[in-house]
């Protein structure tokens, strides 16, 4: 049996990885979360096999487990929830990345460390390709979770050079569907729910500012065929869908598919909020054996659309 810890398991991303990861007969899953973003309803389903663990953990605190990979996921995503606390955010950034290296490092555990492309910081660089290093304010709203990820990834390339740790890092790039928190405050979920209840929709900024949408299912084959790469491809590679959208185009398309009665209400844009985002993908293509995105943004709307009409 392959036991596979994934840290995170019951927030968007881990609920649909550890769900694709129980289709395969060898795989054991032990998911570990402390509900801060996570629900239960994620993973009700999946806590009905007996290939299926869950542990309520903090990864700030120290873990002892047998694995022999590890998705380490735990971490505030969305902006609104990672700059709460956002002390809270690096200390899961920081201590916790160190303490699933150290079991990583005990078992000899493949580990990969969810990364992100606000390591870009806003761009100077367009479209972003691994070797750009970044413009990120050390000091702003957005810091805790864009300098956090930064030493995340510093501490998983030290951990492989001084003890020899088997690691993986992503970056990934707005990801959305099935599973999201319809109170995650992201501007998926924000934009389909305003227009499911005809309630003003908030568009931060002019909405001119881009993004680049990637449907989950896309980027967890990316994940999958990133843990079975080869052993000397560490990354960092960025997963993503290099289709480019201003904020806007997005809640046309929203509105569209939708035939909502909401009115749009500019507010004022966050400040550090990056203006343009879009994954340069040539490494993943090239390492992935040619991994793509394969869901437009039209589509995996309509299906994010479905989703969401149950919290209405
Ligand atoms: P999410 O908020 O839905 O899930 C995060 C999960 O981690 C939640 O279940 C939460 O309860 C758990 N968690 C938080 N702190 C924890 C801690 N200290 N100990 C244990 N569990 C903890 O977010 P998501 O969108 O699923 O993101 C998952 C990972 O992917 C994150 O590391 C995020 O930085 C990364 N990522 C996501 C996106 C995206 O667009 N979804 C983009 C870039 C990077
Ligand atoms: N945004 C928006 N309205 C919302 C939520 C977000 O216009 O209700 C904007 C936000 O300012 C940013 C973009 O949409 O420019 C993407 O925001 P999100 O929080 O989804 O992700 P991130 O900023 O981390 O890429």
């Amino acid at each position: 049996m392959n036991r596979i810890l994934v840290t995170g398991g019951a927030g968007f991303v881990g609920a649909n990885l550890c769900k694709r990861l129980l289709e395969d007969e060898n795989n054991y899953i032990i998911c570990v979360d402390n509900f801060y973003t996570g629900r239960k309803s994620n993973i009700e389903g999946l806590m009905k096999s007996d290939r299926f663990e869950f542990i309520e953990h903090n990864i700030i605190e120290p873990l002892d487990i047998d694995c022999n990979e590890i998705y380490n996921l735990a971490c505030p995503a969305s902006p609104p929830h990672y700059q709460k606390s956002p002390t809270y955010t690096t200390k899961t950034c920081v201590y916790g990345v160190i303490n699933m290296l150290d079991l990583a490092t005990k078992n000899d555990a493949k580990i990969m460390q969810f990364s992100t492309s606000e390591v870009y910081g806003d761009p100077f660089v367009h479209p972003q390709e691994e070797s750009y290093r970044g413009n990120v304010n050390p000091i702003g709203i957005r810091s805790c979770y864009d300098e956090g990820k930064r030493v995340g990834e510093t501490l998983c390339f030290d951990y492989n050079r001084e003890f020899g740790t088997k690691i993986k890092v992503i970056r990934i790039f707005n990801t959305y569907g099935p599973l999201m928190d319809p109170k995650d405050g992201r501007v998926v979920s924000n934009v389909v729910l305003q227009a499911l209840k005809n309630d003003d929709i908030t568009i931060y900024g002019d909405g001119t500012q881009t993004r680049s949408f990637c449907y989950v299912d896309d980027l967890v084959e990316g994940i999958i065929r990133m843990m079975s790469s080869r052993d000397d491809f560490l990354g960092p590679v960025n997963l993503g869908n290099p289709g480019e959208f201003t904020i806007k185009e997005l809640v046309d398309i929203v509105v569209d598919i939708t035939g909502s009665k909401s009115k749009i209400v500019y507010m004022p844009l966050p400040s550090d909020d990056p203006l343009q985002r879009k994954p340069d993908i040539s490494l993943a293509k090239k390492e992935l054996n040619g991994w793509e995105p394969k869901v437009p943004l039209s589509e995996g709307i309509k299906l994010a659309i479905d989703y969401f009409k149950e919290f209405v």
